[in-house]
């Protein structure tokens, strides 16, 4: 029989034992172990049961238990020695409170975040991203307010059918079983977000508060009776429809999000974000909210578009064109159509997302694009992400080279307190005392090969016990009532060379590239010498049924008699799999077709506990691989085809494994240790450990983006928003006279016959229309010119203005130093030039000699 309702009893914890209360509310305890190891404490068995869920484990637990646990005063100390340990992280200034004039607080917008597996609202490695992002931040003592929605069913729990076909379940959530609470108002009501629909509706919206160390983390959540059966169902799942389904979950991100906002900052008292960063454009619309709060105040559309472009960043981390949000131009003419936003014109908001550029399609609104309109800082998640987004949205800059469009990149991170594994703490624990392992923990003798290569093994031992757990608990969900057969007790070996795969599986990622030469793999498998076990899990997105067809043929393949207990595939990817995976595995394998992955960071968590990497050079591995912390696969995009490519690709994979990996790893000195391998994990872990942590990404984004977007909007926000008013009149009295604008002539002098230190003069003639000479930026832009004209290792420098006199073009002049032999090229360009300006390119409008 199935419940028609169900709710959960809450726990009342004896008064003794408040602090567990405490400790369990703030989800701190996603990454601190010693607050893990008190809960485990509590109850061994039933805290592994229930999946190291605090919550879960308080609510579960023998009320005679607690009572015993009342009563142990040893127990309730260490309790209440942890929560002090909590209030003193809490409130004690960390790395921020260093800083000068740092933003008062940044808002971080994200459609969805992974913090604990518990609470499974991520799909894969954006959300998961957001929840480093919000841990780090919260370490580092980052004033920062997470928003999100909160999804009833959050992402599928995947089960694998006897076919090898993936079956999806959404495991309904109950938000009074989790570590959060209701947002209120002054009067103990709950506070009620509500948004303006077409044909008279209305969508209203319950915040939930959890509390992530010092952050706070809203999520917006639409299953409350105020709303239609219909809207209830808006945050049912996480991606869980199509067009219009997915629009509503976007508005209630990004416009509910920044109301929710509001409340919070008035029922708190606490100060009100100044920068806004949006992960992924889900939340964009968060820009026009405040668009519409400033035209509140008096301003125009495009004078608070200044103000609120000052104040955004956006970050994009998709590669791939089909990978953004694009939405029906009638359906976002619907619903801005409407009284949602205040003040703000329809045609002004399809303006903003408008694929007006070259190569673009004019019945589509682009979220993405619409992102990079409303921020004036822009990133992509690693170095090479940030050149391809460059090429990707470049169209919105014409006129510049791909290295001038204003998109930055940040390399992704990880926290590395959730992700070291807690035997690799405890050994550095051991030796060197401190429970934060450093890179230099590892640099020096403290820490022997024998230590990290026992450690290596416990960890890889922990993954095969977890291994042959999963997969006989599958086994018993899909044939109740028969016991799981013999075999999978001895699944995997843990001496074995463990090369782990996981990740979601687009086509991109290449899921089945090892099923390559299946021959060649079965060989690898089998080795009687040097044998190789492979480990694999990913969730396909429930709509795509090729990416099914994947795991299909992969199960098919593992469940072959002679290859089942050296290649498995494990269902339900998730957190609490992935913090066993990646430190259990010796080898992480990465093939994504170069360069679709824009980072990765199952990789990076990989490398923290001391696996090397095995990989596609793209996203982070193309920037941090040394030839010493692991293996690159070439890429062979010079392929004639996908097929040649993919069996270049795969060649090289298996060649590396059977001659460089393999060989390694089994070379033993007479204590069993391998030197050479062991070289490489230390190696990794003392360079490699501080440039994977979210720590250094959180840092940057405070550095590069975060100060200067929040001394932008200060700036632009004086004086009752002046400079904002200024800057919108300035702009549109430049793109009105830019036609006009150009360069009528440029003379050289100086070098007769060019050599090494020589100066190049270069005076250029501007026409300026009805702009003055402090309106524009004129500059030289040289480098190594190549085949044909084209520059490359492009300079520039500025020409200072000369003299300008009436109805002639502008005279401005500099030298230029020729400090490179070879071939030199250069040319004159204009820019708009504005102190409130990010970029030269901000403004797309530029005009060069000919
Ligand atoms: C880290 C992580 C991901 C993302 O991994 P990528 O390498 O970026 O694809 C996905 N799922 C889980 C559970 C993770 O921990």
């Amino acid at each position: 029989m199935k419940a028609i309702r169900r709710f959960t009893v809450r726990t009342v914890l004896p008064t003794a034992l408040a602090a567990v209360g405490d400790l369990a509310a703030n989800l701190r305890w996603s990454w601190h172990e010693p607050t893990r190891q008190l809960f485990e404490r509590m109850d061994p068995e039933r805290w592994d049961e229930l999946g190291h869920d605090p919550i879960a484990l308080l609510g579960g637990i023998d009320p005679a238990r607690l009572d015993e646990l009342a009563n142990d005063s040893a127990f309730v100390a260490d309790a209440e020695a942890l929560r002090d340990d909590l209030r003193c992280y809490l409130g004690e200034p960390r790395w921020y409170q260093s800083l000068q004039n740092a933003p008062e607080r940044i808002a971080y917008f994200s459609p969805e975040f992974g913090i604990a597996s518990a609470i499974p609202q991520y799909s894969g490695g954006l959300g998961i991203l957001a929840g480093d992002h919000l841990k780090s931040a919260s370490d580092l003592g980052l004033p920062l307010i997470g928003v999100g929605l909160f999804y009833k069913a959050g992402y599928f729990r995947q089960a694998i059918d006897r076919d090898g076909w993936q079956k999806e379940s959404y495991p309904v959530l109950d938000p009074d079983g989790l570590p959060m609470q209701l947002l209120r108002d002054a009067d103990g009501a709950a506070a009620l977000v509500t948004l303006a629909l077409p044909g008279g509706e209305a969508m209203h919206a319950h915040v939930w508060q959890m509390t992530v160390g010092r952050v706070v983390l809203l999520l917006l959540d639409t299953d409350i009776h105020e709303n239609s059966e219909a809207l209830r169902g808006v945050t049912d799942r996480l991606y869980g429809g199509g067009g219009e389904h997915r629009l509503l979950q976007e508005l209630l991100l990004g416009v509910g999000g920044v109301r929710a906002i509001k409340r919070y900052v008035e029922v708190s008292g606490t100060p009100a974000p100044e920068v806004f960063h949006t992960n992924e454009g889900h939340a964009g619309f968060l820009g026009l909210e405040r668009i519409s709060d400033l035209i509140a105040q008096g301003l125009s559309f495009d004078e608070a578009l200044q103000v609120v472009r000052a104040g955004t960043l956006f970050t994009t981390h998709t590669p791939v064109p089909a990978g953004i949000d694009r939405f029906d131009l009638g359906l976002i003419e619907r619903y801005f159509s409407t009284e949602l936003l205040r003040g703000v014109d329809v045609a002004d908001v399809l303006a903003l997302g408008a694929e007006d550029y070259e190569g673009g399609d004019s019945g589509v609104f682009n979220m993405a694009v619409m992102g990079l309109r409303l921020a004036q800082r822009a990133n992509g998640v690693s170095q090479l992400h940030g050149e391809v987004s460059r090429g990707m949205f470049g169209a919105l800059w014409p006129g510049f080279d791909q290295a001038d469009v204003p998109i930055t990149s940040v390399t992704n991170g990880v926290h590395a307190p959730t992700w070291t594994d807690p035997l690799m703490v405890g050994l550095v624990h051991e030796k060197l005392g401190h429970f934060e392992t450093s890179a230099a923990d590892f640099a020096g003798p403290a820490i022997t090969d024998g230590d990290l290569w026992a450690v290596r093994r416990a960890m890889r031992e922990q993954l095969v016990a977890d291994a042959r757990c999963r997969v006989k608990a599958a086994w018993e969900e899909e044939n109740p009532g028969i016991a799981a057969p013999a075999w999978m007790d001895s699944l995997l070996d843990p001496d074995v060379l463990t090369i782990g795969f996981a990740r979601r599986v687009p086509t991109y990622k290449r899921l089945t590239l090892m099923l390559h030469d299946e021959d060649r793999l079965r060989a690898l498998l089998t080795d009687p010498e040097r044998p190789v076990q492979l480990v694999i899990a990913g969730k396909s997105h429930p709509a795509d049924d090729g990416g099914k067809a994947l795991i299909q043929r992969l199960v098919q393949f593992a469940s072959a008699p002679e290859l089942r207990e050296r290649i498995v595939f494990l269902p339900n990817y998730d957190i609490a799999m992935a913090r066993l995976l990646y430190p259990g595995t010796d080898i992480w394998l990465n093939n994504p077709l170069r360069p679709l992955e824009a980072c990765g960071t199952s990789g990076m968590k990989a490398a923290l506990n001391g696996s090397l990497n095995l990989s596609i050079l793209d996203g982070w591995w193309n920037e941090y691989y040394d030839g010493e912390n692991g293996w690159a696969i070439p890429t062979a995009d010079a392929a004639g085809d996908g097929a040649e490519r993919d069996k270049l690709e795969a060649d090289a994979m298996y060649d590396l494994i059977e001659h460089q990996i393999a060989p390694r790893f089994y070379e033993r000195d007479e204590h069993g240790v391998p030197r050479r391998w062991v070289q490489s994990i230390r190696h990794t872990l003392s360079t490699l450990s501080p440039e994977l942590s979210a720590d250094r990404m959180v840092r940057e984004y405070v550095e590069r983006l975060y100060m200067p977007a929040a001394e932008a909007q200060r700036i632009i926000s004086q004086e009752d928003h002046y400079p904002a008013k200024h800057l919108s009149a300035w702009k549109e009295r430049v793109r009105a006279e830019w036609p006009s604008v150009s360069v009528a002539h440029v003379e050289s002098g100086g070098v007769e016959s060019p050599q090494l230190g020589d100066e190049l003069e270069v005076r250029a003639y501007i026409e300026l229309a009805n702009l003055t000479p402090d309106d524009v930026l004129v500059e030289v832009v040289h480098g190594r010119a190549r085949n044909g004209d084209d520059l490359v290792d492009v300079q520039r420098q500025r020409l200072e203005l000369v003299s300008h006199d009436l109805g002639q073009p502008a005279t401005f002049a500099g030298t230029v130093r020729l400090s490179r032999s070879g071939s030199f090229g250069y040319t004159v360009r204009v820019t708009p030039r504005h102190e409130l300006l990010a970029s030269p390119a901000e403004l797309g409008l530029v005009a060069v000699a000919h």
